[in-house]
């Protein structure tokens, strides 16, 4: 079974698409992480991520493998692990501004094909049901509005950090209107790019979760598994 999990950042993929795999015995493979760490790449060789010619070299030089424990999933970069060092905001902006070019999206969408031959994963990105796993089970297109997701992440950055969940004080309301607009740029960007842009497969279910809780989403996608492992 292959589960495709696509959508716009802050949606609540990674945290849904970890819960389902737990629950099924599955894989979970975050393909964002393998953006990350080429962005991570890109940042630490000094280069521009505008500068396409010198991202496309970089990728071809720079080796980005995953591997497992306990479950989790580890990204190596040249053989180091990276994985305490992808979720940054700068690092977040450079993999969105380097999985524009062809040269990275071939060798990291051949890696992610990899991963999934051969044992049931759910894989979640902006591309995995329209062209890394276009043969998937059951195809998932998970969205929120941009506030919602801005809030979400406000919040998590605020436990990360051991700070009071609040939304209502001025800071707190400058901040999330900030990230509010750096979403909508990746998302312009996501959305926009020539190369595998977001967009929801014509065999996707949509499932909009500002709303939902993860228990609600978590339960949806269950079902629609249970459904297409009966076909
Ligand atoms: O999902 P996450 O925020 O970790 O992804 C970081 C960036 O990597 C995204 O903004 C997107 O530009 C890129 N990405 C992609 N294709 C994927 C996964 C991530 O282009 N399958």
């Amino acid at each position: 079974m292959k589960i495709a999990i696509d959508g716009p950042a802050g949606a609540g993929k990674s945290t849904i698409a970890r819960l389902v795999a737990k629950r099924m015995h599955a894989v979970y493979v975050d393909t964002g992480a393998m953006y990350r760490a080429m962005g991570l790449a890109v940042l630490r060789m000094g280069i521009r991520p505008e500068d396409g010619e010198a991202v496309g070299r970089a990728a071809e030089e720079t080796s980005v493998s995953i591997v497992y424990r306990d479950g989790c999933q580890h990204v190596l970069l040249n053989g180091e692990d990276v994985t305490e060092h992808l979720r940054g905001e700068a690092v977040g902006n450079a993999a969105s501004a380097i999985s524009v070019y062809p040269a990275v999206r071939t060798r990291l969408v051949a890696l992610q094909r990899e991963l999934a031959a051969g044992q049931d994963v759910v894989m979640d990105g902006r591309d995995i049901g329209t062209v890394v796993l276009p043969d998937a089970e059951v195809k998932v297109f998970l969205t929120a509005s941009a506030r919602t997701r801005a809030v979400r992440r406000y919040l998590q950055e605020r436990q990360a950090e051991g700070a009071e969940p609040e939304t209502e004080s001025d800071e707190a309301r400058n901040e999330i209107a900030r990230i509010e607009k750096d979403i909508e740029e990746r998302d312009r960007r996501d959305t926009s790019r020539a190369e595998s842009p977001l967009r929801k497969a014509s065999d996707a279910v949509l499932i909009d979760s500002s709303e939902m809780t993860v228990g609600d989403v978590t339960e949806k996608i269950l079902v629609l598994a249970g459904k297409a492992a009966a076909l």
